[in-house]
């Protein structure tokens, strides 16, 4: 086999070991993450999803009239999935020009006594700034839920992310780095407010022994093939497919079920995630110091820029490098050529929301909201994987075609 061959998945996911499978042993992992993070504790839900909708139902409750919740134009459509599925209506803050974070002064133009909440997003593991979103939040009385998803392991101020807003979620999808194959989790700074979320869990969320004994063997696949030697066969050849025929929405894992199910973590899913957990941190770690690395060098490549933290004082998780290429033009090449490389580049995702045909309608009168700037970095991002898998012969083979790219310009 060839170096080339070898395929690279798509982010820096813990991978799982046979022992983490072990049917007996500690069930609690919301104490075994409560105290990970640092707090006294947190609630597990079947998603990130999931975890959401029980944070929005909760608010409602607490201010029944406000019926809009803010979202940045460009992150993941399962976010106005679950607005819609609440009956809340969705409002679309552009992005700001230098970070993937939301654009202070957009924000403060679509903030009112409507605003039930602001949905501050730490898109690929870099920190956004949540205590300036809270300030604007907090002058019309709305409430900010942190969409930690895809960082959990980030840190700002020596504290986990999620924290700073008055609800923070976290998710435990395959990729997102700890993993139970789906499955999401609540904190909250306040413990009346981690109480309110968790009378809603026990209101909304049932048993489902068919949703669990899926996923149980989907978790299962999972630590059966996510290996270097079936990658290609589990991602590789499905990620050809799907570019063959031009889909890519389906390439970068953008096609959602309408269907959003809601119901408990299982015990034995519970028990993968506790032993799993024990090495999160040292993965993180190993991923910083490659990601920094790596980082350099792509930086040092004229025209590319590598994002980082909007947030000050902040420490992120690097499941990615995120790349934001001089333009569209550039970048759709890059994707052409390379997506199918094994390199593990993807996309983020790939439209802003009201450019999905198949969300658009879930957004009513947002579709219309300004989202000229995060257009723009949906337009022109990369995600890089960071696994270990991505050899450093691969990254050298990687750093030279972004080179061709860029020269070619
Ligand atoms: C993945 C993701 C979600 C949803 O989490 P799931 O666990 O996949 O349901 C929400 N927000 C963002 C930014 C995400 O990336």
């Amino acid at each position: 086999m060839t170096s080339a061959r070898i395929t690279t998945p798509p982010t820096a996911g813990l991978p799982l070991q046979w022992r983490d499978l072990w049917p007996w042993g500690d069930a609690q992992l919301d104490r075994a993450l409560a105290a990970w993070l640092g707090v006294p504790g947190v609630l597990l839900e079947c998603s990130g999803t999931s975890a959401l909708m029980v944070a929005l139902r909760t608010l409602q409750q607490l201010q029944p009239t406000r019926g809009e919740v803010i979202v940045p134009a460009y992150t993941c459509p399962l976010v106005a999935m679950a607005v819609a599925q609440c009956g809340l209506q969705i409002r679309l803050c552009d992005l700001a020009q230098d970070s993937l974070d939301m654009d202070a002064d957009a924000l403060r133009g679509l903030l009112s006594a409507q605003t039930l909440a602001v949905l501050p997003t730490h898109l690929a593991g870099r920190v956004a700034d949540v205590a300036l979103a809270r300030h604007c939040a907090q002058a019309v009385g709305a409430y900010v839920i942190e969409d930690a998803a895809q960082a959990l392991g980030a840190r700002v101020n020596g504290h986990s992310v999620g924290l700073q807003g008055d609800v923070g979620l976290f998710s435990m999808a395959v990729g997102k780095g700890l993993t139970t194959y789906e499955g999401g989790v609540l904190v909250a700074r306040d413990a009346a407010m981690l109480a309110a979320l968790r009378a809603t869990h026990q209101a909304t969320v049932r048993v489902s022994r068919w949703w669990e004994c899926r996923r149980s063997a989907e978790l299962l696949g999972y630590a059966a093939l996510f290996r270097p030697a079936t990658m290609d066969a589990v991602y590789g050849a499905p990620l050809r497919k799907s570019l063959a025929r031009a889909d890519w929405i389906e390439a970068a894992g953008d096609d959602f079920d309408a269907q959003i199910p809601q119901h408990t973590l299982g015990a034995w899913r519970r028990r993968v995630g506790v032993r799993a957990l024990a090495r999160l941190a040292a993965h993180w770690q190993a991923a910083e110091q490659q990601a920094l690395r790596r980082s350099a060098q792509l930086a040092a490549l004229p025209g590319i820029e590598v994002v980082g933290d909007a947030a000050a004082q902040a420490q992120g998780i690097w499941p990615v490098i995120a790349l934001r290429m001089p333009n569209q033009a550039m970048r759709d090449a890059l994707m052409q050529s390379h997506w199918a490389s094994g390199w593990g580049l993807s996309l983020p995702f790939v439209h802003v929301l009201p450019d999905y045909a198949q969300y658009a309608p879930l957004l009513g009168a947002a579709r219309h909201d300004a989202a000229w700037q995060a257009r723009d970095w949906a337009q022109r991002l990369v995600a890089v994987s960071n696994s270990a898998w991505l050899s450093d012969a691969q990254f050298a083979d990687l750093l030279q075609a972004l080179q061709q790219f860029t020269q070619r310009a």
